[in-house]
């Protein structure tokens, strides 16, 4: 059963040009040479004018890129469109997946008081949103993972209204931790609260919407290696359900999704890119990169879903 999986994995994740030679379990290095498999994950912090720190980037910027990446030919995924094998994404498109780290007001702001309030035109959801309106064939989606040591997207008194709109737009939520420590520099013992308190903020604030924060980024942008984690994070539960079903670095790397999802830390170490640090030019010089001539195999019908969320089975 588990070789049925995995050839179902691998059939959704590494480009070929034959479909029978897809039907048989493939070596890692065999997977490498064949052809083009990562996905783009970009990051973002702050998009403001003036740019704020060294993680920021302008509205202007930030609105270049969205043009550049629409006229690349990419499409805008969500998290879930990786466990479903990308069928959202049309032929002739590639997916790429936008992520904003910490919540932060310039990412989605309001105007306004009271009852009378509107989305600010310069926040990064106004421009993104506004953008994927006008650009259909760019899709629409992107996931705002929140850290509880700052109130998210500043401005207390909308932080449930901003929460349950951003759903409602479409995006997602994801999990940033409680106090945005580097989990390399926190004791595996105290990882469960870092995780599953902020699960615990959010149902506060989203109810049962809660179910659908399932994504980390790791404050930092990184995992501790060899040392078990991902297993730890796959056994984090919160309200009946796997609190964490991926977790994203920040190490300048687009991941090979076929070898990647052929492991079982794979769901845990998807590779991102920071964007105040690379151009989307440069992201298309990148020799993994999924491209759409090479993908047609991800559009045959896949028999079930992939199988993220136990990738450590009970022994
Ligand atoms: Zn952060």
């Amino acid at each position: 059963m588990t070789g049925i999986l995995l050839s179902l994995i691998l059939q959704a994740w590494t480009p070929c040009s034959g479909r029978a030679s897809c039907l048989r379990y493939s070596e890692p290095d065999e997977l490498e040479t064949r052809g083009p498999s990562g996905i783009p994950v970009l990051m973002y912090h702050h998009v403001s004018d003036p740019v704020d720190g060294y993680y920021g980037v302008s509205t202007s910027r930030f609105r270049r890129d969205l043009e550049e990446l629409d006229q690349a030919g990419f499409f805008l995924i969500v998290p879930e469109d990786i466990e479903n094998g990308l069928m959202r994404v049309p032929p002739d498109r590639r997916p790429v997946l936008l992520t904003f780290d910490d919540g932060w007001q310039d990412n989605m702001s309001f105007t306004g008081i009271g009852d009378s309030f509107q989305l600010d035109p310069s926040c990064a959801l106004a421009i993104l949103d506004g953008y994927s309106s006008e650009h259909p064939e760019f899709g629409h989606g992107a996931v705002f993972f929140i850290s509880w040591d700052k109130i998210p997207f500043g401005q207390e008194e909308f932080v449930t209204e901003k929460m349950n709109l951003l759903l409602d737009m479409g995006y997602v939520i994801g999990n940033h931790t409680d106090k945005h420590t580097d989990l390399t520099r926190l004791s595996m013992s105290l990882w469960r609260d870092a995780v599953i308190k902020p699960l615990q903020r959010f149902n506060r604030r989203l109810g049962l919407r809660t179910s659908q924060v399932r994504t980390l980024a790791y404050p930092g942008g990184r995992l501790p290696r060899d040392s078990g984690a991902e297993e730890l994070l796959s056994r984090l539960d919160y309200m009946g359900r796997k609190a964490v079903a991926m977790g994203f670095l920040a190490n300048g790397s687009i991941s090979s999704f076929g070898p990647l999802l052929s492991s079982q830390e794979g769901w845990f170490r998807i590779g991102r890119l920071d964007m105040s640090r690379y151009s989307v030019s440069q992201v298309l010089q990148w020799s993994n990169i999924m491209v759409p001539e090479a993908r047609e195999d991800l559009h045959d019908p896949l028999s079930m879903r992939i199988p993220c969320q136990d990738p450590f089975p009970s022994r």
